[in-house]
């Protein structure tokens, strides 16, 4: 490396170099050719014209040969005042009295001065006009020199771009094959620990563990057991899978490269793999040390699926080299690779397979517990007042993850703020909840009065067949505010932390969803586009019992489900089939519909009080809605049950008991 290259590194660039400079060097050239192109004051003539008269006639000075390729003619003073020269004072011609007047291009140069010796031939020597040779180099000239120059800067210049941001100095363009990751270590480390992950305990052991074989690597293999290369944290987005490898690297206390799946990926072929060497080998030479490669789905995607879409074998490249690297060491030698990924489904099965990745830790949604646990850790470093009660937020929001409870958290203690409040109090969860649920609440926006009596009945509807059917989740809310840009009232309520599903349930929710629509039509007699979102949703469902769930009995017991993403956007069924699925789904979404509106019907009654109810307070709580049309019909079986256990009857078993207590959170 140069001098210059090295003091270039030493003052990081304050500037980053800007490709506007190329432009404006080569709008200057440009420039700068015109002007010397009209400097040329010298005007052409033909090579014959010049023997015959100029030189005939003795008019001619000196000439110039330049550059072997053409001749620059002087006059003598006298010829200029010659009248067939008068028109080199034309100040059109730019004619400056010094010269060079004339000039003309020849062949050779060699044929050209025999040529001017043998017109001489009868002068005297020392009158011969006498002529001498020049070089010169023109821009004209060294132009095509800028344009190799120009691309190399170029070339310079995009090798930087994506080259910055690596570890370590030195001029990019060398490092372009160095990994990317990070190093934490004694002189780095992350201040995040087990502390700030709530719940996640199962996952937090296995974790631990894992940093146990690196620190007493003896204590297991005395016993003949092999140590873990690598471990997988499979969850869905947000629920904490980066933030438990921050953490495991801030309590490992042995190295830790963190670097993410896109890292690894470039322009150029054979830049990912060699990246993925590097990083193996400074690995090597930190064990016992910890590589964590974050989003690895990014590399790890199941080869040759996208074949047909032009494939990646860059892409390609790297895995195969990831998964060579993986093989080359052994568990001895004291380096672990931990990946985390949303889409464990897509990744090519032989990064799953024992021996490379053969732990897999799940990191699920947080249950209610897990969510409290959050809500904790998150209410620590903001001011809140006494009235929040974090057990029941985390009631409130089922299937939040740990991102969206770090979001509700800070949106909560921003609201408060802009109400000027010193500390967050439950209210501002609250509308923080119903934001992140349903957008900004639109408190202006305008709704026409009969549109108003259409969203009411609306929600009405479905908040009537939630009530009524057994299997439809607790309803949380009902309101007919407008929230965001679609919504103009929605229906809130509390799902279970449930993993399994039966066609009940199903039906139940279909019912429900189709309760705006039904009840639009029992009341109105048309209905609206209101129903959208509910129609989509109601859709996916009844596909999803048919094509999915095999709950179909004419389609049976199958399943189209394309989870590993083999059937390259083919149906893998018949025509018939494609048929008998649309039939049966039309069939299933017209009797839930028909059922809906039976239900709506037999209580025409409750869907009246509570539309009027809503159009007069906007909002309805459970509790509203028990004062106003008694409690729900499963709720009330529910406590029978509880009732019946507790005074010891028969038929009271310990599983009723336990559903009656503890399915649901508590609501109040
Ligand atoms: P991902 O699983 O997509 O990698 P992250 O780890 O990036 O999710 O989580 C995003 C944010 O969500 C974290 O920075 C943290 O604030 C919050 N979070 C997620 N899970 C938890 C948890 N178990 N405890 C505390 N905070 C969490
Ligand atoms: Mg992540
Ligand atoms: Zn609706």
């Amino acid at each position: 490396m140069s001098e210059k290259e090295n003091k270039r590194n030493k003052t990081p660039n304050k500037k980053p170099f800007n490709f506007f400079w190329i432009y404006g060097l080569l709008g200057l050239l440009v420039v700068s050719m015109f002007v010397y192109d009209s400097a040329d004051t010298s005007e052409k003539i033909d090579e014959a014209v010049f023997f015959d008269p100029m030189l005939k006639n003795g008019d001619v000075e000196n000439i110039e040969v330049v550059n072997k390729e053409f001749v620059e003619v002087y006059l003598t003073e006298e010829a200029l005042s010659k009248p067939e020269y008068e028109k080199l004072k034309n100040p059109k011609l730019n004619f400056s009295a010094k010269g060079p007047h004339y000039k003309f291009y020849i062949g050779d140069q060699a044929d050209f001065i025999a040529k001017l010796n043998e017109a001489q031939a009868d002068v005297a020597p020392k009158d011969r006009i006498a002529w001498k040779p020049d070089t010169r180099t023109g821009i004209s000239g060294w132009i095509w020199l800028l344009f190799p120059l120009l691309l190399i800067g170029f070339w310079i210049y995009m090798f930087r771009r994506m080259g910055s941001g690596g570890v370590g100095g030195g001029s990019q363009i060398f490092n372009i094959g160095k990994s990317k990751a990070r190093l934490f270590d004694e002189n780095d480390q992350v201040n995040i620990t087990f502390k700030d992950v709530a719940g996640l305990d199962e996952a937090k052991e296995e974790v631990m563990e894992i940093v146990d074989f690196l620190k007493h690597p003896d204590k297991y293999k005395s016993l003949g057991g092999k140590i873990p290369k690598g471990a997988l944290l499979i969850g869905p987005p947000g629920t904490g899978k980066t933030l438990m490898a921050k953490a495991m690297a801030g309590e490992a206390k042995v190295p830790f490269f963190s670097i993410s799946g896109s890292d690894f990926v470039e322009m150029f072929v054979g830049v990912g793999a060699s990246r993925v060497r590097d990083l193996f080998k400074q690995a090597r030479e930190k064990a016992p040390c910890i590589i964590f490669i974050d989003e690895i789905d990014a590399i790890g995607r199941a080869r040759g699926t996208s074949r047909n879409l032009g494939g990646n074998d860059e892409r390609e490249n790297t895995l195969n080299q990831l998964l060579v690297e993986m093989d080359g060491f052994d568990g001895d030698k004291g380096v672990i690779i931990l990946a985390a990924t949303n889409r464990p489904e897509i990744l090519d099965k032989a990064l799953l397979r024992p021996g490379r990745f053969d732990r897999q830790i799940g990191i699920d949604r947080p249950d209610l517990k897990g969510r409290k646990m959050i809500f904790g850790v998150h209410t620590k470093s903001i001011k809140i007042g006494s009235d929040v009660d974090v057990e029941k937020l985390a009631a409130q929001t089922p299937g939040f993850v740990g991102a969206d409870i770090a979001n509700i958290c800070n949106e909560a203690a921003l609201l408060a703020a802009r109400k000027g409040k010193s500390e967050i109090n439950m209210k501002d969860f609250q509308d923080a909840i119903d934001r992140s649920i349903g957008g900004l609440e639109k408190k202006n926006k305008l709704i026409s009065p009969d549109e108003k009596r259409i969203v009411a009945y609306h929600e009405a509807g479905h908040a009537i067949c939630g009530w009524f059917l057994e299997h439809a989740h607790p309803l949380v809310k009902v309101t007919i505010v407008p929230r965001g840009v679609a919504a103009l009232g929605y229906a809130q309520y509390l799902p279970k932390d449930q993993y399994l599903y039966s066609t009940e349930q199903f039906m139940d929710e279909m019912c429900m969803t189709l309760g705006g629509r039904a009840a639009e039509e029992i009341v109105f007699g048309s209905i609206t586009t209101g129903a959208q979102n509910d129609l989509e949703k109601v859709t996916k469902l009844a596909y999803g019992m048919t094509a999915i769930y095999g709950m179909n009995p004419k389609v049976g017991n199958v399943s189209f489900n394309d989870s590993q993403g083999e059937y390259n956007f083919q149906k893998p069924y018949s025509e018939e089939t494609a048929q008998l699925i649309d039939e049966e789904v039309r069939q299933l979404i017209d009797r839930a519909y028909n059922r809906t509106k039976e239900l709506l019907h037999e209580h025409r009654d409750n869907l009246e009080k509570v539309a009027l109810a809503l159009l007069d307070k906007e909002v309805l709580f459970k509790d509203d809605m028990e004062d106003m049309i008694g409690k729900r019909p499963v709720d009330l079986k529910k406590e029978a049950a509880e009732h019946a256990a507790r005074n010891g009857q028969l038929g009271a078993t310990e599983d009723l008991l336990e559903e009656a207590t503890e399915a649901e959170p508590k609501e109040d």
